[in-house]
């Protein structure tokens, strides 16, 4: 009888363990990158730091209102990416890298979880918020991705806001192509790179870093993806990277998880790498981390780097990456506000 009372209180006891354990498990709603690369505290001043910290939270705020006011992943997918491409710091809307040409031009996709819908534009030059025209070519067309001019159209067509491509251009990424040119007129520059490329010198004087990413989770339970960057410094004959690529530079899906990449495109691409990460959870059952981590791996082995964001729906989200830092922040369902630089 003592013994079986003994077992029971015990059985209870872990019950209620086990329960806490579970209330005690932080559920994220949505996930930001800025940009993975050569971020070194050592290389970055207070001041500076501290514009990164405060774009990346208002960004984070941002995306928490929408989600929390009813707002579905992809507003809230859409506002916070927005509020990375309107600021400077970042390469992707105002402040995107030139291209060899002197040109900016612009690519951004995004995609959400439950029937798998996505939108792209790639090498855009007079559209403010390449996110917006992304979801435009989502639910307003028949099409996934729209490229040049005809997405330029497109856009305005769907009531976009049209800039000049003067709207883009900052002295500091100006300088940066410049650097770019000198070292190595024909290579282009990962924005955010510094080790693994011949034009190191070139990147490490400033080092700007930047391509954006959020991943989300809504009130129903549905997930959102987007990414959105200015590409490469320095590249040329119409490069687009992984950005827009769905599969490659973003993937959502429900049964998984929301993806968004940064990192050098080419390999990025050559990896598939987001749908690769899903694929992994949905065919081998591995978590988040250990799927990440297994891609990311791969692209470091084939000579590339970066990282991503990774978030399911049951609110668990990795942030990995392979290079010296990365940009990211994240925010749990009560609000709190996490943002990280640097290893
Ligand atoms: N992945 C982007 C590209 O290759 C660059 C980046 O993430 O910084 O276009």
């Amino acid at each position: 009888m003592k013994i079986r009372n003994t077992r029971y209180v015990l059985t209870v006891w872990l019950l209620i363990l086990g329960l806490a354990a579970v209330a005690q498990k932080k559920k994220y709603v949505l996930v930001v990158h800025g940009g993975a690369g050569t971020i070194l505290k050592k290389n970055m001043s207070a001041e500076k730091e501290q514009h990164y910290i405060a774009a990346l939270t208002e960004a984070l705020k941002t995306g928490y209102g929408k989600l929390r006011s009813g707002g579905t992943s992809l507003d809230a997918v859409e506002a916070t990416i927005r509020v990375l491409e309107d600021n400077p710091l970042f390469n992707a809307g105002k402040g995107a890298v030139f291209t060899h040409d002197g040109r900016n031009e612009l690519d951004a996709s995004i995609m959400e979880g439950k029937i798998l819908k996505a939108g792209a534009v790639a090498g855009v030059t007079t559209i403010k918020n390449p996110i917006t025209a992304a979801r435009a070519v989502m639910e307003k067309s028949e099409h996934v991705m729209l490229a040049g001019r005809g997405a330029e159209l497109f856009a305005e067509e769907a009531g976009l806001t049209p800039v000049g491509p003067e709207y883009f251009r900052t002295e500091e990424r100006w300088q940066g192509l410049q650097r770019a040119l000198k070292a190595d007129s024909a290579r282009a520059v990962q924005d955010h790179d510094g080790k693994t490329s011949a034009v190191e010198p070139v990147i490490n004087i400033d080092q700007k870093f930047g391509t954006v990413g959020c991943v989300a989770l809504d009130q129903q339970g549905n997930l959102a993806a987007g990414t959105s960057t200015g590409g490469m410094t320095n590249k040329k004959y119409g490069r687009i990277g992984d950005s827009p690529v769905i599969g490659a530079g973003t993937y959502c899906n429900n049964a998984t998880a929301g993806i968004s990449c940064t990192g050098w495109g080419e390999f990025f691409i050559r990896n598939v790498v987001a749908k690769t990460v899903s694929d992994l959870i949905e065919y081998k059952g591995y978590t988040i981390d250990r799927a990440a981590g297994a891609v990311l791996d791969k692209v470091k082995e084939m000579g590339g780097d970066g990282g991503l964001i990774i978030l399911d729906k049951q609110g668990n989200m990795a942030m990995p990456f392979n290079t010296e830092g990365m940009y990211r922040g994240a925010v749990t369902e009560d609000g709190k506000i996490e943002v990280l630089i640097y290893r």
